[in-house]
């Protein structure tokens, strides 16, 4: 009866990076590599990664009227994303400007842009699509009040899953709404608002306290732990050589938010987006990093 497995609200970026011997400091210029732009950003990564697993997957976002916003779309529906829900103009696309040096640290700015113009308009005019999806994914890296408009006119029956990427303090009726929110050490950080204590299981149940009907901690090599008002569950990471981690959270949320709209049990469905976020670990780059449904088998 759905039209989608997974709607998608977020971000679309065109990653720009550059190789540099060094970073340069105020004032400095230097010379680096070649320039590699990489579609990225949050939202397109989770709608990308879901595709290629083989769920129906639509994306809300809005890009510029440019040559990275065409990029995106392309990447998008190359995977298979349906972009009619992707709104062009009104601001360039969004950019993060990336220098990496040898030993692989970077420095990242981002430019919001278009991101930044996703409004609760927008939403609202995406009614159709909300109502078409079994289940909705949103992140941070869009206007708070746009992912709050997302949960207000979430139809009855559709599930919601959050990243709360980049992390801050979130409304009550957002934090209801999560099942699961997923957070790594840092979002769990932000979110309780102070240090954490105490184990993962602890830091769980801190979340659990703010109101999500689920929690999902991502603990990187150390893989997972699912957490609801019953107990909680640790999902064992597979072993794997990690070559960038890059995009891995993202492929693993969008595995989780697909499986448990199939109906997947939460540590099932956990597991197999672990499975999905190892063989992302073990490629370069974010979204061409992402398995089809017979890598992760293969795994
Ligand atoms: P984030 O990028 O949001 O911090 P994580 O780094 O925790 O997210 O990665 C998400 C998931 O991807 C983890 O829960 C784990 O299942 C998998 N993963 C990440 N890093 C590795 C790794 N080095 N080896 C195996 N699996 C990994």
């Amino acid at each position: 009866m759905y039209d989608y497995d997974l709607l998608v609200v977020g971000s679309a970026n065109a990653d720009l990076v550059i190789g540099v011997e060094r970073r340069p400091g105020a004032g400095e210029t230097v010379l680096g590599s070649d320039l590699a732009v990489h579609p990225g950003g949050k939202g397109g990564n989770q709608a990308v990664a879901a595709a290629r697993l083989g769920a129906r997957t639509a994306l809300l976002a809005r890009v510029g009227d440019d040559g990275h916003g065409r990029l995106l779309l392309d990447s998008q529906r190359a995977a298979g994303v349906d972009t009619a829900g992707v709104l062009v103009g009104g601001a360039p696309t969004g950019v993060a400007l990336i220098t990496v040096d040898p030993s692989g640290d970077n420095s990242i700015v981002v430019s919001p842009g278009a991101n930044g113009r996703l409004t609760p308009a927008d939403v609202r005019a995406a009614d159709a699509l909300l109502r078409a999806s079994r289940v909705v994914s949103a992140q941070l890296e869009i206007p708070l009040e746009t992912v709050v408009e997302v949960v207000r006119r979430l139809p009855e029956g559709t599930r919601f899953v959050l990243n709360p990427s980049p992390p801050r303090e979130l409304p009550a009726e957002v934090l209801a709404a999560c099942d699961p929110l997923i957070v790594n050490e840092h979002e769990a950080q932000v979110i309780v608002g102070g240090e954490l204590a105490g184990s993962p299981e602890d830091w769980a149940r801190a979340l659990l306290a703010l109101g999500p009907r689920s929690v999902v901690v991502t603990l990187g090599a150390q893989g997972a732990l699912v957490a609801t008002a019953e107990g909680s569950v640790r999902v064992p990471a597979v072993r794997v050589e990690a070559v960038d981690t890059t995009g891995a959270g993202d492929a693993f949320t969008a595995a989780l938010a697909w499986k448990l709209g199939a109906g997947a049990e939460p540590a099932e469905a956990a597991a197999y987006a672990a499975r999905v976020g190892a063989v992302a670990v073990t490629r370069a780059g974010a979204q061409v990093s992402f398995p089809t449904a017979e890598e992760v088998a293969a795994l």
